[in-house]
């Protein structure tokens, strides 16, 4: 029977809850289930050790894995998996990780996977103008979009044995030394409210922050806001050429709905949009829509979320 192999998402130097959703996305396919936790500590994996769904636990233990390092990574992780079907989160990393990993197996590769049906696997083309569904004769890697699918329930009691991954690494990041920020990063979010041009100024982001403090959200941007304002970094562009993400909540806020910006968030669960013009293209993809100028909804709104939380 053929394998499938998930590489669990490591976010902080902890197991990212979306692993969960990767072990329901193996079970689909049919097959046994090996998770391989990438660490340098092996008490990372203990998270999962009870999860059901889970056949066996690689807990891949080296040093190289305390930073991301693609070329690292991927000659590490490929020289302790066993063939199969490999699942990896579609966060920005895993997607460079999944690519690497097909590239170097000579298999296929599936990116952003939506669903699963009777081994048949969607997924969304043409940013997001259609969804393709592909089906597999052998081995591939797959990414699978978060929130997507169910996360797998406690219960489980997999074999979990680890190995020492170090071995055919010529090269690895040593130390990253990220922007400092306290703010929740777009890609790890449930929630994103997130600002674009008509939001008038930099400063302005201030009142997208405080709403974000009270429910727990990321802030992100359009490229217009990222390419207008150096105080607002790239790191939070949503769209084809920034983050892809998948909330349960986008609040997309003086933003137009550009074809480049739905691209990186129209599968969010819920999609409230706030823009002044009715006109606005947002609204033909918003579950909730306000017409009227941040100055007036935003503060509405956070006064209802504080009186609320
Ligand atoms: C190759 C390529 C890649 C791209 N990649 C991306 C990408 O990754 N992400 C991305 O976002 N874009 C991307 N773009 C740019 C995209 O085409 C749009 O230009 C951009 O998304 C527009 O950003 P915006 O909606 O913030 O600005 P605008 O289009 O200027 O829209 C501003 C909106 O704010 C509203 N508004 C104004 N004042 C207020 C107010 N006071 N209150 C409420 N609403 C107000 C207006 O009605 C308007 O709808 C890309 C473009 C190209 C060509």
């Amino acid at each position: 029977m053929t394998d499938t192999i998930v590489i669990a998402e490591l976010n902080k130097g902890k197991v990212h809850p979306t692993t969960g959703e990767l072990v329901v996305a193996a079970g689909m396919m049919g097959n046994s289930c090996t998770v391989i936790v990438p660490c340098s500590d092996s008490s990372v994996a203990d998270s999962i050790s009870s999860t059901s769904g889970i056949d066996k636990i690689i807990v891949a233990k080296s040093d190289i894995f305390s930073s991301y390092d693609a070329s690292g990574w991927c000659s590490a992780i490929d020289s302790i998996s066993p063939n199969g079907i490999i699942i990896t989160s579609a966060s920005p990393q895993s997607k460079d990780l999944a690519a690497r990993l097909a590239a170097r197996r000579k298999i296929s590769v599936v990116q952003d996977v939506v669903a699963i049906e009777n081994g048949n696997l969607t997924s969304p083309i043409y940013s997001g103008k259609a969804m393709q569904t592909v089906s597999l004769n052998g081995d591939a890697v797959i990414s699978i979009r978060q929130n997507v699918f169910d996360s797998a329930p406690q219960g489980g009691s997999p074999e979990v044995s680890v190995m020492d991954a170090s071995g055919n690494v010529t090269t690895a990041v040593k130390e990253l030394i990220s922007r400092a920020s306290e703010r929740l990063d777009v890609s790890e979010a449930n929630i994103i409210i997130s600002g674009g041009r008509g939001m008038g100024s930099p400063e302005n982001f201030s009142h997208l922050e405080k709403i974000a403090d009270t429910l727990g959200a990321a802030v992100g941007a359009s490229r217009a806001a990222v390419d207008t304002w150096d105080d607002i970094p790239h790191s939070m562009q949503v769209g084809q050429t920034g983050k892809t993400v998948n909330p349960n909540l986008y609040i997309a806020v003086g933003i137009s709905g550009a074809i480049q910006h739905l691209a990186g968030m129209r599968s969010s669960k819920y999609i409230v949009a706030i823009n002044k013009d009715p006109d606005a293209p947002i609204f033909q993809h918003a579950d909730y829509g306000i017409v009227a100028s941040w100055e007036e909804a935003l503060p509405v709104l956070q006064s209802s979320l504080s009186a609320m939380m």
